[in-house]
């Protein structure tokens, strides 16, 4: 794909939502940090619904890490995998309070050294807490990267390596969103709506046919 394709990709995702963000609902670095790490193999309505209830509650380290594991996953027991994630949210709470003052850390070693926390959990993390160019690759972005030809990679690092090379810098901080939400939503991994996607014709997906 060539660059004024991926500049008008860009352009139309950034008209159609000019202020993309994440659905998962935080207040603070470190309520965003706790719902990333909840959210995987989980939906992020399903992570709200728990964190509705949990940070009114406890939305500190200290607080967090005072529930204790029995007592987070009380709040936590209807998400995938909620025992190691308890696990590693006290874990976590805990190395932030006695090596980080209670701050969530902005630098990429502190925040991938965190139990639970990945490179994807980091990349959300450094862009959306902490306005940072980072593209956190999931399954979505993998998918729409691959199709559309933005940057395709046969893995989530050689995506995020193409992506943050390949996206005009105009975009690169809110890149991310933009293609999660065309992915969630449009470009979807069964039955991509092609007929009703909004970059169709700039796409170069050999199957959308099949989806017009
Ligand atoms: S045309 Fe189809 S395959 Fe291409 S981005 Fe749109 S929904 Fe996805």
């Amino acid at each position: 794909m060539n660059k004024q394709k991926r500049i008008e990709i860009f352009t139309r995702l950034r008209d159609a939502n000019p202020n993309p963000t994440t659905e998962l609902n935080y207040s603070s670095p470190f309520e965003l940090l706790i719902a990333v790490i909840l959210s995987a193999q989980a939906t992020d309505v399903g992570v709200n619904k728990a964190t509705d209830k949990l940070f009114p509650v406890a939305n500190t380290p200290e607080a967090i890490f005072a529930l204790g594991v029995d007592g987070l996953k009380e709040y936590i027991k209807t998400i995938g995998l909620f025992n190691s994630k308890a696990e590693n949210v006290i874990k976590t709470c805990r190395i932030l309070v006695e090596k980080h003052s209670s701050q969530v850390p902005e630098r990429r070693e502190d925040l991938e050294a965190l139990p639970g926390v990945g490179r994807k959990t980091a990349n959300v993390v450094l862009n959306t807490a902490f306005g940072h160019m980072a593209m956190a690759v999931d399954t979505h972005i993998f998918r729409v990267s691959n199709r559309t030809g933005i940057a395709p990679g046969k893995n989530v690092l050689e995506v995020e390596n193409r992506l943050m090379r390949l996206v005009p810098k105009e975009f690169l901080l809110d890149a991310h969103h933009w293609l999660i939400l065309h992915g969630r939503y449009t470009c979807t991994a069964r039955k991509p709506k092609c007929g009703a996607c909004i970059i169709e014709d700039l796409c170069e997906f050999k199957e959308k046919r099949d989806y017009l």
